[in-house]
């Protein structure tokens, strides 16, 4: 915990904005204040740019890979794991691998995948900030970011559980785990029952974002 950085939120929202003046970026209306980190992010941004350090496509299309990033690419990963058992363990002892397997490396963070079984269930969340797996599954829900989840799922995380209509029965263990800049999760939810006879592309049109993060299971 002692090396967690904040995780930035910020580069999407002053990326695509209006500061340079550029003639083909029409006026938007905009009346928000500017916080001090995204000042500080845009005139790195400019900085970089005017030193030769990157361009402004390279920024562009980073920005355009990481929104083209969704959970669809980590709803694959499980429906590997639940279709190939040898796959399975590779993505239990070194996620980092078994994802770029599938081509969807993370390069810039550990990842661990936690499996959900009928004794154990894990849930994510990160209590400083907002780390997610963003390579794998792209931006966070707002409400991952919010003061009240992050507080609230190591408090009490049965409540909370069940107000995303998720029952943990008291018999069953729910692990929390905290994200942190180093170290992102992805739940591997158990496989639905009576989903046999699916497909793995129809099983991973089945996992959702909410069950990759924990707070909700896979029903048919
Ligand atoms: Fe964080």
């Amino acid at each position: 915990m002692s090396q967690h950085h904040h995780d930035h939120d910020h580069h999407h929202d002053h990326a695509h904005g209006h500061h340079h003046g550029h003639a083909h970026s029409p006026p938007q209306p905009d009346d928000k204040v500017h916080s001090y980190y995204q000042i500080l992010g845009v005139a790195l941004k400019e900085l970089l740019i005017e030193k030769g350090v990157v361009t402004a496509d390279e920024v562009r299309a980073a920005i355009e890979a990481r929104d083209m990033t969704t959970p669809a690419h980590g709803a694959k990963v499980v429906a590997r794991a639940w279709v190939d058992p040898a796959f399975r363990e590779r993505l239990m002892s070194d996620a980092n691998a078994a994802v770029a397997e599938l081509g969807f490396p993370m390069n810039t963070t550990e990842l661990v995948a936690l499996e959900n079984t009928d004794e154990v269930h894990n849930v994510v969340v990160c209590t400083l900030c907002s780390c997610y797996p963003r390579e794998l599954l792209g931006l966070p829900p707002s409400w991952y970011k919010s003061r009240a989840y992050r507080a609230r799922i190591v408090r009490e995380p049965r409540e909370v559980l069940a107000e995303f209509g998720t029952m943990v029965p008291d018999s069953m263990e729910l692990r929390v785990h905290d994200s942190t800049a180093d170290l992102r999760y992805l739940v591997v939810p158990q496989r639905p029952i009576g989903a046999e006879s699916l497909s793995e592309d129809e099983l991973a049109a089945l996992v959702t974002r909410d069950a990759m993060i924990g707070v909700a299971t896979v029903r048919r």
